[in-house]
């Protein structure tokens, strides 16, 4: 019996290895890594070039608090996040994950406020259908209801606005342009119904991901959310956790969007999985501000700027330019398109193929013209999972009608090495695994 805590590890295979785009359990069972863990593993498993970085700084310096000493590869890699930052953002602060970068983020915006003397300002407002983290702050400005159903009472007080899901909701007599308009716009009546002096930031994902498989906004939405949090001082936030670090075909997914943010938050793709690592990026207005007044953040953690954790991501954000892996996402992104819409763009149940680069996203529907869902109670989302890892495929499935609309959906993140090979045996695989989910379904034909 496994005395670990998390979700059926007892029934799980136990993995053992990895190399390139695979991971290989204790019976010699290799999975394809279709899904880099939850978007994490940008260079896959096994990267000599990661490997021999983490061995050499654990020779030399595993660990010092950052209370006593700097250390060199937290300095070298804030040195590289802050040259190709998006613009204005001038500091990094280094933690262990991607919920710590939001709890982060929200106490560095309030702090903020405070400095400038405005503390009246309390309120962050999100979107329905978003994910921030699972830490108590970062999962109150969170708009899933699954996941915050049950802590409720514990969480601070978050204001949500409509996600921009024009495959959903933009109406048939409505331009891209309009709708984006429209959505971009119920932040503006949420900041004067709750009073824009009491608003301390907005925050977003650029391109979601695991609530919603990858989904893009229509072009212009950023800008207009850009310019509202502008008009009423507010602070622009953006969760790059899991679209940033090249996953998308550039270093972050906000510059598609043409908008830099004041705060950001980054962190799977920053260290590809070799070491916990996430940050958080702040503008020299707010650092300037704080500076100013009290003088620091007042935060911390044990393992801020790990120098582990630092020594690994800085390698792996070295081997992502030098060898031109943005390129790499942007072709193979092109490729793993193309395959997703050769297998399933006539499929009778899947409703939309989305995403940007190498994250994309598949909604499944029961009925492609109504885009009803399926009922939650089938769990398709488990069974596809189920029938990829019996193929030797991760993906990533999410599911069962998030805020009673959104259709199961399967979240595709390879490592940015994959090979246009590769491509097509995820596809195949993937084809396979979700034919065979339907299979045994009531209601269901498979195509
Ligand atoms: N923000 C986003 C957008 C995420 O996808 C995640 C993780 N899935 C988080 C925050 C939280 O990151 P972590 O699990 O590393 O705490």
């Amino acid at each position: 019996m496994s005395h670990v805590l998390q979700r059926s590890s007892a029934s799980l295979p136990v993995a053992v290895g990895g190399d390139g785009c695979y991971l290989v359990d204790a019976t010699g069972k290799r999975y394809l890594d279709a899904s880099g863990g939850a978007a994490v593993s940008c260079l896959g498993h096994g990267h000599p070039r990661i490997v021999a970085a983490i061995q050499a700084q654990v020779a030399s310096l595993a660990y010092a608090h950052t209370g006593f000493f700097t250390n060199e590869p937290m300095e070298r890699l804030a040195d590289l996040l802050i040259a190709d930052a998006p613009a204005g953002l001038d500091k990094v602060y280094f933690v262990s994950g991607g919920s710590e970068a939001s709890e982060a983020a929200l106490k560095l915006a309030r702090q903020y406020f405070v400095e400038i003397g405005e503390p009246q300002r309390r309120h962050f407002i999100a979107r329905r259908q978003s994910y921030h983290g699972n830490t108590l702050g970062a999962l109150a400005v969170g708009g899933n209801e699954w996941r915050r159903r049950q802590f409720a009472p514990l969480l601070i007080e978050t204001h949500h606005i409509a996600p921009c899901y024009a495959y959903r909701d933009r109406r048939d007599d409505e331009s891209e342009e309009a709708y984006g308009r429209r959505v971009a716009d119920e932040l503006e009546a949420k900041i004067l119904e709750l009073g824009p002096e009491t608003v301390i930031g907005f925050i977003a994902e650029p391109v979601v991901g695991a609530t919603a498989g990858a989904l893009t906004a229509v072009p212009g939405y950023f800008k207009r959310i850009r310019e509202i949090c502008d008009r009423y001082g507010v602070l622009l936030i953006l969760d790059e956790v899991m679209c940033g670090m090249g996953r998308t075909g550039t270093l972050h997914a906000s510059e598609q969007e043409g908008v830099a943010p004041d705060i950001m938050m980054i962190a799977k793709g920053l260290g590809g999985g070799y070491q916990p690592i996430g940050a958080m990026l702040a503008s020299a207005k707010v650092i300037a501000a704080i500076e100013a007044g009290s003088g620091a953040f007042q935060h911390g953690h044990t393992y801020l700027g790990h120098a582990t954790a630092c020594a690994a991501a800085l390698a792996v954000q070295q081997t992502i330019r030098e060898e031109r892996l943005l390129d790499a996402v942007r072709a193979r992104g092109q490729d793993l398109a193309q395959a997703l819409d050769e297998r399933f763009g006539n499929h009778a149940h899947i409703g939309d193929i989305r995403g940007r680069g190498l994250f994309m996203g598949l909604e499944l529907v029961e009925d492609r013209a109504t885009k009803r869902p399926f009922d939650p109670a089938l769990k398709l989302h488990a069974r596809i999972k189920a029938e990829a890892m019996a193929r030797g495929l991760m993906c990533y499935p999410m599911g069962g009608t998030i805020d009673g609309r959104q259709g199961d959906h399967v979240l595709l993140a390879p490592p940015y090495i994959i090979t246009p090979e590769e491509i097509g045996e995820l596809a195949d695989k993937l084809g396979a695994a979700v034919d065979a989910a339907f299979a045994g379904l009531p209601s269901a034909t498979t195509s």
